[in-house]
């Protein structure tokens, strides 16, 4: 029997830990109903490397992903070690343009605390998680929510991630099933 479920790809840029991609993998299968399918990693653009910031431009990163042709997937979600930034923000733990097939998200920021310490791998990789299934709302055309427990609410720093659940408020999770499955 085929599955008739939607499947997204979760695609290493460069070396990113095999761990962090079937943690995302399955949340993307737990939460949403979505098949999710490991690609091949892919290198990371060049250019989209900034020299003064030391960071990945996301938009760059996003606009070669997106010339890409990874059908049968209907979203892709790349997945990084380094940090990224678009130029309003210090940095960014993801970015998607709304209802675009890609989204990029790093997990540099994720395995250190506000306050110095270091959290537990099951705590940077749920992190991951919630980074991922938060862009892959945008791809799904979801916006940013008022609701600061809801998974589409917008995360600035870990301390607001960490406030996040893995779980879309009433309205949002109503939207995305019905962007899903149209
Ligand atoms: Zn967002
Ligand atoms: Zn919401």
């Amino acid at each position: 029997m085929t599955s008739n479920k939607k499947c997204v790809g979760v695609v290493p840029f460069g070396d990113v830990p095999v761990i962090a991609l079937k943690v995302i993998a399955a949340h993307i299968s737990g939460y949403l109903d979505l098949l999710p399918e490991i690609l091949p990693p892919l290198k990371l653009p060049e250019h989209a490397f900034d020299q003064k910031r030391l960071q990945y431009d996301a938009g760059i990163i996003l606009r070669s992903f997106e010339s890409m042709d990874f059908n049968p997937c209907e979203k892709v979600i790349g997945v990084l070690q380094p940090d990224l930034f678009v130029p309003i923000f210090e940095h960014v733990f993801g970015e998607a343009r709304q209802g675009e097939q890609c989204a990029v998200i790093s997990l540099f920021r994720l395995n250190k605390n506000p306050d110095g310490s270091f959290p537990t791998t099951a705590i940077v990789y749920e992190r991951a998680a919630k980074v991922a299934l938060h862009e892959l709302g945008h791809l799904y055309d979801l916006y940013h929510c008022e609701d600061e427990k809801c998974l589409m609410h917008f995360s600035g720093g870990l301390d607001d991630l960490d406030a996040t659940s893995l779980y879309l408020c009433r309205y949002c999770a109503t939207y995305l099933k019905y962007n899903i499955s149209h």
